[in-house]
């Protein structure tokens, strides 16, 4: 049978090179975006040239009836969705919580926390045969970004909690539910958050010395996704250099 995974937020960054992996191991992939179409298209043409097969799809999974229309999307492409990869994220600029207002940690609560939320239960409501999700939380779930984002750190600290009740809920139906944590990674969100170089600022405070890749975080993902991993749930794979 078919392994149709969607990766939400795939036409960049870890999303992307997730993506490229899952393709080059024989999934078909729907690579998921919100605005940036260019970077998408440029993701499904790379993994189509190393013979995969994907399509990239627009939606806000943050919106209900578009993650529904991109599960519908998916199925008519590819067949029912086996898998899935809650990657998409946002991550404001810098601030102390007491500057934060209500619209932002809203903002940031419903495009971290809702989507993983709304894209599962849809993969749950769906799927006939045994899957797997992979949540991209993120070491801040444990440290909680004083100064910076709080706001965000309690989202993903929302998607660890999430990760563990689900993964017991749906365990009888062969569904799995595993999370990464990953820290420090060169992506362009740290110029969203308002510190383009950040990585490259705190190599020295991270025990390995250096940031992480996106290959780096895909490689878990792909594991946790995998049959290699059959008999993982429940679980939390940090990639945060050893912070
Ligand atoms: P990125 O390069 O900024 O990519 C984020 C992706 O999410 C973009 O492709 C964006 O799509 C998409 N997205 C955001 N909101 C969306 C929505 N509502 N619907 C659909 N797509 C949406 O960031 P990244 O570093 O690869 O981050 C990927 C995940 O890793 C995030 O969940 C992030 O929190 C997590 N993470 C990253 C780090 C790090 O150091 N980089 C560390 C820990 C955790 P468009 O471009 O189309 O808008």
């Amino acid at each position: 049978m078919s392994k149709v995974v969607i990766v939400t937020g795939g036409g960049r960054g870890i999303g992307a090179a997730t993506s490229k992996l899952l393709a080059s191991k024989g999934y078909l992939v729907c690579v998921n975006y919100r605005s940036n179409s260019e970077s998408a298209n440029e993701v499904v043409s790379d993994l189509t040239l190393i013979g995969g097969k994907a399509v990239a799809f627009k939606a806000d999974v943050s919106i209900e009836s578009d993650v529904v229309a991109l599960f519908d999307a998916t199925e008519r492409a590819f067949g029912s969705v086996t898998h899935l990869v809650n990657n998409a994220g946002v991550l404001l600029p810098q601030s102390n919580l007491v500057d934060m207002d209500v619209e932002r940690f809203n903002k940031v609560m419903v495009s971290n926390v809702t989507s993983c939320f709304l894209c599962s239960r849809e993969l749950i409501k769906r799927t006939k045969s045994e899957g797997a999700i992979v949540n991209v939380s993120s070491v801040v779930s444990r440290t909680g970004a004083p100064f910076e984002y709080i706001d965000y750190a309690a989202s993903k600290g929302a998607m660890d909690s999430l990760t563990k009740g689900l993964s017991l809920e749906v365990a009888s139906k062969g569904i799995r539910v595993n999370a990464v944590r990953p820290g420090f990674i060169h992506t362009q969100m740290h110029a969203d958050g308002g510190e383009p170089d950040r990585v490259k600022r705190l190599a020295p405070q991270i025990p390995l010395q250096r940031g992480g890749t996106p290959d780096e975080v895909a490689n878990a993902i792909t594991w946790l996704l995998s049959d290699d991993a059959s008999y993982v749930t429940g679980a939390f794979i940090d990639l945060a250099g050893g912070k």
